[in-house]
């Protein structure tokens, strides 16, 4: 059997016990879930999507939609009028809230209703077109078309008066602009969008991978947005107990009231689970159970040592008139300090000196700019190959 997936049943079966907590009961669609459904999937660098449990249910994407949303409002609209739009910071409230910022009336942030909201209103068009993006978009994060849950959307219609309310809102407060019930309306399809929990690996894979979807190797969106996402993801992602969920488990995520959950390790996987019970905060238990899990199992918390600041691959070879310097695997700042303190042990002045890096698998803008002014400090005797 596969040793991996040998180590996510082994987490599946010790979480499957934990019955706290209670489904989501606010439209039929959701009540009617079984709540024993339990599943995760993880998905790695190379595109290798493992999944255990009951992997193949379907259920409705609901809030994780709107880091992705983000993503796409960043790409279309920019970084400085999503941040004049919505703020960036922790709201330490319940997702459905109703609070705006003193003056400006912006939301906290892009995570909870209002902010998603006012967010869903930045991507341009009618309900049809903003749906049409938005579903094109959550498509390309999981890599596969995805489609909406006509009975969920009527019903999330039908009940959604608080989020009609917050639209209203936001639109007095001219945050949104555009008729009100168009953007809500969108808003309430997004969330309708169904995924497994391989999708959602996949989703919360191309934003650990910088933009790129590790399955189709298409990108999606740029490094820097993944990167903005990502961050706002380890702020607010877990509506009120954002704070504890960074202590404790130190992944990036986002959490919806059908029981989904993402989490983001950058560089190294990403996660998808569902189990429709839900905690306080409207996050599902079972599902944080198995993040916490694995952050712990695999020594994933973001704020961990990384192997980044592991030795480089350094090989030091005296030639003919002077000496080549082969670097490889991945230079990150503190590697680049290695290399250039091994240079100047085994280097003389007077020698000819050619640095290596064409094997290097990622060099960090920070490692290569170190290096060449470093380096560069007499360019007659230097080659550098990258
Ligand atoms: N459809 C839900 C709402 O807007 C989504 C909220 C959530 O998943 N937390 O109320």
């Amino acid at each position: 059997m596969d040793p991996i997936l040998e180590m996510l049943d082994d987490v599946l079966a010790d979480v499957a016990p934990l019955t706290d907590g209670a489904i989501a009961d606010y439209i039929p669609e959701l009540a009617s879930a079984d709540p024993d459904q339990l599943a995760f999937a993880v998905v790695g660098p190379r595109g290798r999507v493992i999944s255990t449990g009951d992997d193949r249910a379907e259920f409705t994407i609901q809030s994780i939609s709107k880091p992705f949303v983000l993503a796409l409002a960043l790409r279309e609209r920019g970084r400085e009028t999503v941040l004049r739009t919505v703020g960036v910071e922790p709201s330490g409230e319940p997702f459905n809230a109703i609070s705006l910022e003193d003056v400006t009336g912006r939301p906290a942030n892009p995570l909870v209703n209002a902010g998603a909201i006012a967010t869903t209103s930045l991507i341009e068009g009618d309900t049809e077109e903003r749906t049409g993006a938005i579903v094109d978009i959550l498509s390309a994060f999981a890599g596969r078309s995805l489609w909406i849950d006509e009975s969920v959307y009527r019903s999330e219609s039908e009940t959604g008066h608080r989020n009609r309310a917050l639209g209203h809102l936001l639109r007095s407060y001219d945050i949104i602009d555009g008729v009100v019930d168009d953007i809500v309306e969108a808003y309430f399809r997004q969330c309708s969008v169904l995924v497994t929990v391989r999708d959602l690996a996949v989703m919360a894979g191309t934003l650990a991978f910088g933009g790129v979807n590790p399955v189709t190797g298409h990108r999606v969106v740029s490094e820097r947005i993944a990167r903005d996402v990502v961050s706002i993801m380890a702020s607010c992602g877990m509506y009120d107990s954002s704070g504890e969920w960074l202590l404790r488990v130190g992944l990036p995520a986002k959490s919806g009231v059908s029981g989904g959950l993402v989490a983001v390790a950058p560089s190294q996987f990403g996660v998808g689970a569902f189990s429709p019970r839900l905690d306080d905060h409207g996050n599902s238990v079972r599902a944080a159970a198995v993040v916490e899990r694995l952050s712990e199992d695999f020594g994933m918390h973001l704020l961990e040592i990384h192997e980044t600041i592991s030795e480089p691959a350094i090989s030091v070879e005296r030639v003919d008139g002077g000496v080549t310097v082969r670097l490889g695997g991945e230079l990150g700042f503190a590697g680049a300090e290695r290399v250039l303190s091994v240079l100047k042990d085994a280097v003389r002045a007077d020698v000819h000196v050619t640095v290596d890096a064409r094997d290097v698998a990622r060099l960090h803008p920070a490692a290569a700019s170190l290096l060449r002014a470093r380096l560069d400090v007499d360019p007659g005797s230097l080659t550098f190959l990258e």
